[in-house]
């Protein structure tokens, strides 16, 4: 068996003692003579699994009683929708930030169901930065806030948590949940793709205060109605119950490392050091104002661009594959979430060093 260094922006790798746990109990969970994945949702076995998995993310994420933890289906973009349905609750109107393209693909899909006012944008700067929350021009008599608190393709990420006071405050946690501790409270609603930094892809994590609960608009189709799932334990109809299972096996990883301030810190330290190889040389880039860098997705180009795909070629041969940037970014795209060890990092960066050498 030969494992590569996967630096894919997602679906991305697993931590392997998770892979190793998974395929250990493959064809039989815990002497039940089931995989999970023959199981029935309403059955004791995975009941257990299903709780145990809640009981360990609230635990690292420190989420109060009065959040609804929700495990669905439909990706990250099933919340664009669902958002508008349920939290919109009478009001016409809903503000968003634009930082980037999965902003876009939000604010693209909640006009379909309110008005959208645009509070803020980083479209002059290309998207390499974040806007000064100073200069948000809120609605009080907004439905909600919403914005994306790292910008995959971008690789541009918030330090900030804004203040919106009364107004809900909603956040695309997709690609940055579980990469450091996070104040649950200072949300309304939190949603999160798995396939990024939780599990496998098909598994999409909803955490929502439960005085936001009911009222969604009439057409919401019920699968998508918060206040169902959350009567229901997500099981209002079948759930990912695979993916749930995985993630967590991937919840109980992070306590084993010493919870979100370890990974953290790990996050930290492989981000520095990659952005010190870019920054250092005259040979790599990376456009984004050094204060709003992603810990988890790095672009970068070549000075040359001509040497883009001998790079890429190298990179394959030295086992580090899918760094090829998003398409319409172009360039380099190294994603480092959680489950990239620090080991991938450093051979990165000696390839980025070596190439750099070989190409003077
Ligand atoms: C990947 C991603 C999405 C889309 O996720 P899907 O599961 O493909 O719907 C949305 N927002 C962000 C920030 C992402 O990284």
């Amino acid at each position: 068996m030969s494992r590569l260094y996967n630096f894919s922006a997602g679906p991305a790798m697993l931590p392997e003692p998770v892979l190793q746990q998974a395929q250990g109990e493959l064809l039989d969970w815990n002497n039940t003579g089931m995989s999970v994945m023959e199981m029935s949702h309403r059955g004791k076995e995975f009941t257990s699994i299903a709780q145990q998995a809640e009981a360990n993310l609230r635990a690292l994420m420190a989420i109060p009683d009065n959040y609804k933890v929700l495990f669905l289906q439909g990706g990250a973009t099933a919340q664009f929708t669902a958002i508008p349905m349920n939290l919109l609750r009478g009001k016409t109107t809903a503000d968003y930030v634009n930082t980037g393209q999965w902003s876009i693909k939000a604010i693209e899909e909640a006009s379909r169901y309110c008005d959208v006012n645009i509070v803020a944008s980083s479209e002059q700067s290309h998207f390499t930065t974040v806007p000064d929350f100073d200069n948000w021009t809120l609605n009080p008599d907004a439905a909600y806030v919403h914005y994306t608190a790292n910008e995959t393709i971008g690789g541009v990420e918030f330090d900030y948590i804004p203040d919106t006071g009364d107004v809900p405050l909603v956040v695309d946690l997709s690609s940055t949940i579980l990469s450091r501790p996070i104040d649950v409270s200072r949300f309304a609603l939190i949603y999160a793709g798995a396939q990024k930094n939780i599990g496998p892809a098909g598994l999409t994590l909803v955490i929502v205060r439960d005085d936001l609960l009911g009222d969604a608009l009439a057409i919401t189709p019920i699968c998508y109605d918060y206040k169902i799932q959350a009567d229901n334990d997500s099981m209002y109809n079948t759930p990912p119950t695979y993916g749930w299972y995985l993630a967590g096996l991937v919840f109980q990883w992070l306590q084993n490392l010493g919870g979100l301030t370890a990974m953290a810190d790990i996050n930290q330290r492989k981000a520095q050091k990659l952005y010190d190889a870019i920054d250092h040389s005259d040979f790599y880039q990376n456009p984004v104002e050094k204060r709003y860098r992603s810990w988890m997705n790095i672009p970068f180009t070549l000075n040359d661009e001509s040497l883009d795909a001998a790079f890429l070629a190298g990179a394959d041969t030295a086992k580090l594959v899918a760094l090829k940037g998003h398409r319409t970014v172009g360039g380099m795209r190294a994603s480092i979430y959680n489950a990239m060890p620090e080991q991938g990092v450093d051979a990165l960066i000696h390839y980025m060093q070596e190439f750099a050498q070989q190409h003077k």
